[in-house]
Order: C-alpha cells, then structure tokens, then sequence
C-alpha cells in the first residue's frame, strides 16, 4: 500500500478529473450501503450542520455526485435525505480504510459502513484547508450555487460558447474561475491550451465562435481521457483505494519548461509565473502572430 504524504510545492488542489474519480470510486464500493457510524476527531472540519451528524447514522448511501472538485453523498434515512460533501481542496482526501496513510493523526472524519465493498471511509486533511459540510437539499443547493459555475462535462458546445462570448478578460483565468466552469484547475488549463494551440493570456473576447467550438472539444477530451487514467497525480492526488492517477504520463506542457515543444514545431515550453505558473509553447500558442478570428 502506497504511503501518503503531501508536498509544500504548488497546484496541489485536485481538479474535475481527480474529483470524478473518487466519486466513481465510492460509487462501486458503498453504493447502496448503510452508514453506521460517523466519527468526527476534530469539530472544526465541519464548515456546516456539526449538529446533525447523529441524523446520518442508519442511513444509507443513495447516491455519490460530484460538483466542480467537490463530491457529495447523498444519504436516505427514514424519508429525509441529507449531504455529506466533502471539498477535495489542498491535499483533503478521501480514503478507503485500507489505504495507509503516512500521518494517520490527520484523519478528521471516518464514516463507517455495512453491506458495501468497503468498511469505512475516511477524509484525510493534513492541512485542512478543506472542509466537510453536513447538508440537507436546500443547503446543498445553495452550496452549488455560490461556488459552482457550469461543469465542463455537462455544459452544452452552444452554453460554453455562449458563456466565453459574454465573458472578457484572459482565457486561462476564465478557464479556472469556478464560479464560471467549475472543476478546471492549473494543470489541466495548461494542458488543454496547448492542445487547443490558444496562448493562456489570450483575451477571451478575440475568440471566434470556431475557435471556441474546438476548444470545447478538446476541453471534453482532456477531462475524459484524464479521467479514463484515474487523474493526474503530480503531488498529493490518491484516489480512495491508494492508487495514483496515471495522466501525469500524458501531461505534454505542464511542468515540462525548457523541453522541446511536444509538436516538434522547434520551440522550447516556457513558464510564466504567476501566482499559478502557465507553461506554454510561445510557437505553437502564439499570443498575436496568429489572427485568432
Ligand atoms: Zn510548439
């Protein structure tokens, strides 16, 4: 079993893809399972509803949802349904029990189960920068409201470009604003503009309708094939069973500064550095050389 730890360095935050895979995790492993215990270690990790953790108990696991890099469980007990939502924020994961951890003083919460694959489920946080909030519907909708913009694996090609074209500024902050599209991060912003050929400082407002169909395109393969590799696992990333996501491999800008360009057009990765570093090839993203109309 792989032994966690976390790192000082940046961009440390899952995005959509990792967020997606641990909910797909605990869907397959505690779908469908009766919660019989909740333990909090520290009441502080609950930015919402502390009170109501008794509720949860006998309740069972109806439903396993992600929002932006969140992920929600969906409890049913009696005929009232409540939230347990977990915010994968800098290194806050959740874990199966059988997945060791290096600081085991820094499980917060555990969840124990009957009748699914899995016994117990666990949110490690050393840092504890994120939060579990205990929510009933209407909390959770307000939850998603103030925090989440449109998900890019839901939103239509004609909702995003119509999205982009209300927006100004520059693209690859628009692309990580999670109040606008919810989930995208900095290394998957990196990744999907170099693919898309569109410099991150490009002004969204000089993207023609053409070029933001293709970006949506590629926005959607980007995240699904990171997705189908369980993530990218740059630093603090373990889905809940301790496996580590394996998209890294196909990262082709991020944290790759002074290599060749992947596209072989004889340009170098720069980094620009920012309070979130974009890498890109001045060649093939060109900031003005190209008419982007
Ligand atoms: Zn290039």
């Amino acid at each position: 079993m792989p032994y966690i730890s976390h790192s000082e360095d940046g961009d440390r935050m899952p995005e959509l893809p990792e967020a997606e895979v641990v909910a797909r995790q605990i869907r397959a492993g505690l779908l469908g399972a009766q919660l019989t215990d909740v333990w909090i270690g520290r009441a502080d990790i609950v930015r919402e509803g502390y009170d109501t953790a008794r509720w949860y108990c006998g309740g069972t696991l109806r439903s396993v949802e992600r929002f932006g890099k969140s992920v929600a469980l969906g409890f049913v007990n009696g005929h009232a349904c409540r939230y347990v939502v977990a915010e994968l924020g800098m290194t806050g994961l959740l874990l199966f029990q059988s997945t060791a951890t290096k600081h085991p003083q820094h499980v917060h919460v555990k969840l124990s189960f009957e009748g699914g694959r899995e016994p117990e489920l666990r949110y490690w946080n050393p840092r504890r920068f994120g939060r579990l909030s205990l929510l009933d519907k209407a909390g959770l909708d307000r939850y998603r409201t103030r925090r989440f913009g449109l998900d890019p694996l839901a939103v239509s090609q004609q909702d995003f470009v119509r999205l982009l074209q209300e927006r100004r500024g520059r693209l690859k902050a628009l692309l990580m604003h999670q109040q606008v599209i919810a989930g995208i991060g900095n290394i998957y912003a990196n990744e999907i503009l170099f693919r898309a050929g569109l410099h991150p400082n490009l002004q969204v407002s000089q993207l023609s309708v053409r070029k933001i169909e293709t970006l949506y395109t590629i926005m959607c393969k980007v995240l699904d094939e990171a997705i189908r590799h369980g993530g990218s696992s740059v630093r603090d990333f373990f889905a809940p069973d301790g496996s580590e996501g394996q998209y890294k491999r196909r990262h082709l800008v991020y944290g790759k500064e002074g290599r060749p360009c992947p596209n072989q057009c004889g340009g170098v990765i720069q980094r620009l550095r920012g309070e979130r570093s974009s890498y890109f090839c001045p060649r093939c993203q060109a900031v003005r050389s190209k008419r982007h109309a």
